[in-house]
């Protein structure tokens, strides 16, 4: 009801969506506002908005490695 999201909250939307795949590092001020996250697969850690990750936006270095594969395999064919 046009209350920001506090910290915790913004920690359960994450856990709902990625488990326990994902740590946040920063703190949360706002879905604008960047924030330190971690990929616990792969232990990257990274910076990045709030809103692109609920969006759907994930570590950088995960998806630039599935984007290689996905490119690789086209070679393939
Ligand atoms: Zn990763």
């Amino acid at each position: 009801m046009g209350r920001k999201k506090t910290h915790e909250e913004f920690i359960q939307e994450v856990e709902s969506l990625v488990k326990d795949e994902y740590s946040i590092l920063g703190n949360y001020q706002g879905t604008t506002t960047k924030i330190k996250m971690k990929h616990n697969v792969c232990s990257h850690e990274y910076i990045v908005m709030p809103s692109s990750f609920l969006q759907g936006n994930r570590c950088p270095k995960c998806s630039k490695k599935a984007s290689q594969r996905i490119i690789s395999n086209l070679f393939k064919k």
